[in-house]
Order: structure tokens, then C-alpha cells, then sequence
């Protein structure tokens, strides 16, 4: 278990706490070593088609896996719990998004690392800013706290 990652997780779908919650299960099943749980927090749905509320939740974890092998884990997850659509801000039982991944940054199609909501999205560094505030952004420089207040007065 060698590399500390952050994963956001949301849902909008069913019994949404829950879905949160066997996420969580699911990664520890297959290995994930989960180290701290963010509060599950209640949230609008930001820059998508109006829809019913999210939770979303944050995570820090330590995984040998790569990250591709990480990304491909969470979709299966994503699956298992009922997720069919991707990629069209439709509603879902379950969202797992990797926002950190050690201090690398990944510019690929499939995989952007750090993921764009950690900067864009007030739940998502809000919910980062509880579990690791100190925690720096490789590409920005500035902490998750920083971010997060940044963030915060945009609004
Ligand atoms: P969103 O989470 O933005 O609503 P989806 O969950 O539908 O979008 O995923 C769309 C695509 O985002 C996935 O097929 C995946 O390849 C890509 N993606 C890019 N970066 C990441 C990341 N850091 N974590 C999870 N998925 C990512
Ligand atoms: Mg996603």
C-alpha cells in the first residue's frame, strides 16, 4: 500500500446513502485500503441538467494499484451498483472519481488527475478541505484549504 489517493464519490439515485456507503465496502472488499471517511453532505447538482440532489462523500485511501487499474476498479464498482450512463451528467446511483492520486497529474482522455472538480466544485473541495486540508494540488500549488476558499468566493 504505497500510494495515498482521494476519491470522491456521489449519488443521486435510489437509496443514496447507502449506495455512498456500499461503494465504500466495495473498494475495501477489493483491497482499497480506506483510511479516512469524509460527512456525507447533501449537494445541488452543479453544471448539470436540473435533478434530484447528490450525496457525495470523500475519501483518502492507500492502493498499490496503478491508476489506470484504479479507474477501471471504480467503474466496476460503478457497475455492480446499478450505474449505466456515463458521461452524460444523467442522474446516478453512483459517481466514484479519483481527485488525487499520489502528487501526479495525468492529462489523458480517459484519465485527468487532479480531477477538474477539485477546483471547480465546492462540494468536492469542500468535502477534500475535512479530510485533508493540508493536501497540495500538483498543478496549482495551493492547498485543498486554499482551494477551497478560493472556491468558496467565487460564488
Ligand atoms: P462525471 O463524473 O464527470 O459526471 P462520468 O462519471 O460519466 O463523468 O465519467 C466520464 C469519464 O470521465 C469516464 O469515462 C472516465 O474515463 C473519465 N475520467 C477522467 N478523469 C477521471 C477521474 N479522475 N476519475 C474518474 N473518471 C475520470
Ligand atoms: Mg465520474
Amino acid at each position: 500500500m504505497n500510494i495515498t489517493v482521494h476519491i470522491l464519490l456521489g449519488s443521486n439515485q435510489g437509496n443514496r446513502e447507502n449506495n455512498i456507503k456500499s461503494a465504500i465496502a466495495e473498494l475495501k472488499h477489493e483491497g482499497i485500503n480506506v483510511l479516512k471517511i469524509s460527512p456525507f453532505i447533501e449537494t445541488k447538482p452543479e453544471d448539470a441538467p436540473p435533478q434530484a440532489p447528490f450525496i457525495n462523500a470523500a475519501l483518502e485511501c492507500e492502493t498499490n494499484l496503478h491508476p489506470l487499474a484504479l479507474l477501471y476498479l471504480t467503474q466496476k464498482i460503478e457497475k455492480q451498483l446499478g450505474r449505466t450512463k456515463k458521461g452524460d451528467k444523467s442522474p446516478r446511483p453512483i459517481d466514484i472519481d479519483i481527485a488525487f492520486y499520489g502528487d501526479k497529474v495525468i492529462l489523458t482522455p480517459e484519465l485527468t488527475i487532479p480531477h477538474p472538480s477539485v477546483t471547480q466544485r465546492r462540494y468536492a473541495a469542500g468535502l477534500l478541505a475535512h479530510i485533508c486540508p493540508e493536501k497540495i494540488h500538483p498543478i496549482t500549488g495551493k492547498t485543498v484549504k486554499i482551494l477551497f476558499e478560493e472556491v468558496e468566493g467565487a460564488r
